[in-house]
């Protein structure tokens, strides 16, 4: 049972936003495609234990804790009868070695030691467990997801499950005699209560709006659109096809995404948007799926209370 769906992060939704309407820096644009690849890996993960799982258990995806005054985040957390399973997904590809403990692909790029990585949220999640007084034993697991990575001199660590040991660990867990009871909700619901919103490790660029592009990006692809047929707005690139209240609320999505602090006007959307030339349209858009607060100029659009969630 999922207790925790997966989302994007914040982080990654904004990267993917600037990397479309400003020029990202080589350390920002790999530091998005990493966010993008692992986040990728993840729903390929989730995809095959919801195929492949066939016992009964508690399932959490994305948490971020705090234990011990550190934050730490866990990808997947299975909760068994007997035992809580960590399970940090890597989408590493192409050849890689250790040295010790130093990790680095085949071409000498050196990596953080996801081993590392791997014990040091272990233990944490242990002592959280151990302080909250859960009387459950915690095991953590380092799964490389993506087919073609290959690890030379692989560390022989039973914590590491590599692709092509992917269907007997699930074999493991599906063999399990597990029992779900009342206390492993309550471990399930109250890890979810404490769960931090925002990690303190984002690493986003500047940006400010006038240095943006301005425009709506395809629903299809990473393009801007540039036909408006009627109702529709329709992406040259892909042949993509919206109506155009639905672009303009993701368009406002995204502004807010970016711009937290900034009211919704239409003016402001007018502008954003960009190639809807007639300003009744956006205003029409808002005022139907937003309320107006303020007066004449100063007005600006909140959502409804019955959006509010
Ligand atoms: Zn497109």
């Amino acid at each position: 049972m999922i207790i925790k769906t997966r989302s994007e992060s914040a982080e990654l939704m904004i990267l993917r936003s600037l990397s479309i309407r400003m020029n990202l820096s080589e350390k920002e644009r790999s530091n998005f495609l990493n966010l993008e690849k692992g986040f990728i890996g993840e729903q390929q993960f989730d995809k095959w234990f919801e195929t492949n799982f066939s016992n009964e258990g508690l399932i959490l995806n994305d948490l971020l804790l705090e234990s011990n005054n550190t934050i730490f985040q866990i990808d997947s957390l299975l909760i068994t009868s007997d035992v809580v399973y960590l399970l940090e997904i890597k989408n590493y590809e192409g050849d890689f070695y250790t040295d010790g403990d130093i990790w680095s692909t085949l071409s000498g790029n050196e990596i953080k030691n996801p081993l590392l990585q791997l014990k040091r949220s272990e233990s944490l999640f242990r002592r959280l467990l151990q302080n909250f007084g859960y009387n459950i034993s915690a095991e953590a697991n380092l799964i490389f997801i993506n087919p073609e990575f290959f690890l030379y001199q692989a560390p022989l660590n039973p914590s590491i499950i590599f692709p092509s040991q992917l269907n007997r660990f699930m074999d493991k867990l599906n063999k399990k005699s597990t029992n779900i009871k009342d206390r492993h909700l309550k471990l399930a619901k109250h890890l979810v209560s404490i769960q931090l919103k925002n990690s303190p490790y984002t690493r986003l660029p500047d940006y400010s709006y006038d240095q943006l592009e301005k425009g709506i990006i395809c629903g299809g692809c990473n393009t801007f659109v540039t036909t408006i047929n009627k109702e529709m707005v329709v992406c040259n690139e892909c042949g993509y096809k919206e109506d155009i209240t639905a672009a303009v609320l993701r368009g406002v999505m995204e502004f807010r995404l970016l711009f937290p602090n900034q009211k919704i006007t239409t003016n402001g959307i007018h502008n954003w948007c960009k190639i809807i030339q007639s300003k009744k349209t956006i205003r029409r858009i808002l005022s139907r799926n937003f309320q107006l607060e303020g007066h004449a100029k100063s007005s600006y659009f909140v959502n409804r209370k019955e959006n509010i969630d």
